[in-house]
């Protein structure tokens, strides 16, 4: 049931219809940016009055809102299951992350990555080699296998946990046994885990763990790279500048080690005080969001498939195992028109397009795009009843706003 469920505010939010009517929002773009967990807004609302500075200060202000930022550092690393020695640096967002991570591959160093992963995993690095899109899991696993056969020198293999187009999980234990076995690391893009299911950077035997907290419920613009501690103590910091530093002298400069090389400047204390009380809210709730998300994902993929003209978009398969989303398009009617339609007609927020994943959305569905409906805790079984309805309607009638007609033509 619901009420055992975290709660997350916006639940109720009545929006505008283009018909002047309003309609309680279904917010069917978690992926993209999770509402607020209310856990969430009390830990940062208690937070606020104590907010100060952290590691800059010595007022006793100063003093709590730095235990506060190390004391959410601890709570996430335990949520995550770091090693003791892994370095925890708490950044921007996932893109911000990767970057970090990008930077601190040595030189030399190849970094290995799948052309289907999202732009913020696929474009930072310097030295990559990029597989073609797979047709399945076994063509993943022997095109990595391949590629770390015949590639010399250290590897970084960077692969996501869960597919952002499709929420297809990636086989994790498999790539990491083919990196293990062939001495390469691997780095884990946990954007579109993070939120749904634990993952633990020592029982899955990563390298690195990287994900945002905007994703997972904690807004306030957080994100997390944690991992080995090598590459990132020997890194040029990611932040030149205060805090960064334990020395500076005329023309040098000795760089601290630890997270605090890499968080130079004023520290977001709210957003890690914010993650940190979703990472704890998840940690005791996993026993009743996991299986709750996938009645709703069943439902909502059950109810779109007994439509005809859905057409639901998969890279391996609709019987691949998958998280929290699902990617679809409409036969005759344009995702663009049908995105707008669901939110101007019936008050559902989804997303359409190229998802900053542009290689993988056009190997999947071409110029048409598809539409992704992603959920999660403010997402009910009403929303989902009410999403299969209106795209329903709208394969039979067309949006009332705009028709496609076959030949791709269409008109107000
Ligand atoms: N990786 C994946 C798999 C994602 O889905 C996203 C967000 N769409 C990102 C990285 C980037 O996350 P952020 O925008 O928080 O940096």
């Amino acid at each position: 049931a619901r009420s055992v469920l975290p709660a997350v505010l916006g639940a109720d939010l009545q929006v505008p219809l283009g018909s002047g009517a309003t309609a309680s929002f279904a917010n069917f773009d978690h992926a993209a940016t999770a509402p607020c967990m209310v856990a969430v807004a009390e830990a940062a609302q208690a937070f606020l009055p104590w907010y100060a500075s952290a590691h800059e200060g010595s007022g006793t202000l100063s003093a709590m809102s730095t235990a506060r930022f190390e004391e959410a550092r601890r709570v996430v690393r335990a949520f995550i299951g770091c090693r003791d020695d892994d370095y925890l640096v708490l950044t921007r967002n996932t893109t911000d992350a990767v970057k970090l991570l990008a930077m601190a591959v040595p030189d030399g160093t190849t970094v290995v990555v799948f052309s289907s992963e999202h732009h913020a995993l696929l474009l930072p690095w310097q030295d990559v080699h990029r597989l073609p899109i797979p047709s399945s899991v076994e063509d993943m696993l022997a095109s990595l296998d391949d590629a770390l056969r015949t590639l010399g020198g250290p590897v970084l293999v960077a692969v996501s946990a869960v597919l952002n187009v499709t929420g297809e999980l990636m086989p994790l234990e498999d790539i990491v046994a083919l990196c293990r076995r062939h001495g390469a690391r691997i780095a884990v893009d946990a954007a579109q885990l993070a939120a749904h299911q634990p993952i633990d950077i020592t029982a899955l035997d990563v390298d690195y763990v990287a994900f945002s907290g905007h994703k997972m419920y904690a807004p306030f613009g957080i994100g997390v790279l944690a991992g080995r501690p090598d590459w990132l103590a020997a890194a040029r910091p990611h932040l030149a500048g205060c805090g960064a530093t334990v020395h500076v002298g005329d023309g040098t400069v000795t760089w601290a080690s630890g997270a605090a090389r890499h968080e130079a400047g004023g520290a977001n204390v709210v957003g890690a005080v914010a993650l940190a009380a979703a990472c704890q809210t998840l940690q005791t709730a996993w026993n009743s969001v996991m299986p709750y998300e996938s009645v709703l994902l069943n439902r909502l993929r059950s109810g779109l498939a007994e439509i005809p003209e859905v057409v639901e978009v998969s890279l391996f398969g609709t019987t691949s195992e998958r998280v929290a989303m699902v990617a679809f398009t409409v036969d005759g009617v344009d995702s663009a028109l049908l995105a707008t339609a669901l939110s101007v007609e019936y008050g559902i927020g989804v997303r359409h397009g190229d998802f900053c994943a542009r290689p993988l959305a056009r190997h999947l569905s071409g110029e048409r795009t598809a539409v992704r409906a992603s959920l999660g805790l403010g997402i009910g079984v009403d929303h989902v009843d009410r999403l299969v309805d209106a795209v329903r309607t709208i394969s039979e009638i067309g949006p009332r706003l705009f028709y496609v007609a076959e030949d791709g033509a269409w008109w107000p």
